[in-house]
């Protein structure tokens, strides 16, 4: 993420009450100092972003840390149940700034939790993150991508606002009780200046909604609408959802 684009998105969900912490994303001097050392190239295909993710280690829910999965609550039913058939990406140390889809970082589909605000300062290699992750969401990101800049829009107009939040976190932000950000299958998005018209605004979030709607989403998942704010949530839950407030 540019320094541009950090500010830009932190302005944006500032205007919308939710720059907390929890929307930091990577220190701009960590990303840039890892992208000149990696030499790593934004991901444009689809195939890019299963290059990467065959880059990280898969782990069984019941190889996951026992106290990291207390902690997270991912022990808890009626959560246990799905999670348990589920395969976890292991994230560790510089890995979260890994380009996943576009120039979206690992990072930010991590949950933003506890662990992850430490990991801020340090990137510690010794405590591993965990994430579910359906491959579906940062494909689906660069598909969006190259269509809008396909409709010489502006691709880079968005950010990733959330998307893995483990049953605690999930409860603790007030998602749904049933979310599917508890299994990694869905992404909240906030919109920018989409069409370079100098305001980010309902039509900008039309441009997008409209290709998720038609193209990118259409009845394999979930598409929350949330008008009069710029955040979008897709999903790709297997059958056609849409909702327009939270
Ligand atoms: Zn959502």
């Amino acid at each position: 993420m540019s320094l541009g684009r950090t500010i830009s998105a932190c302005v944006l969900l500032w205007t919308m009450g939710a720059c907390g912490t929890g929307a930091e994303a990577v220190s701009v001097e960590h990303g840039s100092r890892f992208d000149r050392e990696s030499g790593q190239l934004a991901v444009d295909t689809e195939q890019g972003v299963d290059e990467v993710l065959r880059k990280l280690r898969r782990v069984r829910y019941r190889d996951l840390p026992q106290p990291y999965v207390e902690r997270t609550e991912q022990n808890m039913a009626p959560f246990k149940k799905r999670l348990a058939r589920r395969r976890y990406l292991e994230v560790r140390g510089t890995q979260r700034l890994m380009f996943i889809a576009g120039r979206f970082r690992i990072d930010d589909f991590l949950a933003h939790d506890e662990v992850w605000r430490r990991h801020n300062a340090t990137y510690d290699q010794s405590e591993p993150q965990f994430l579910l992750l359906d491959p579906k969401l940062p494909r689906t990101i660069v598909r969006l991508q190259n269509a809008l800049r396909r409709r010489e829009l502006d691709a880079e107009a968005f950010d990733v606002r959330e998307a893995f939040r483990p049953p605690r976190l999930n409860r603790e932000d007030g998602g749904a009780s049933r979310s599917r950000h508890i299994y990694g299958e869905a992404v909240d998005l906030v919109i920018g200046d989409i069409n370079r018209d100098g305001t980010a605004d309902a039509a900008d979030k039309a441009i997008v909604l409209d290709l998720l709607e038609h193209k990118l989403v259409r009845n394999r998942g979930g598409i929350g609408r949330y008008p009069g704010s710029q955040t979008i949530h897709f999903d790709f839950r297997g059958r056609r959802a849409r909702w327009d407030s939270y």
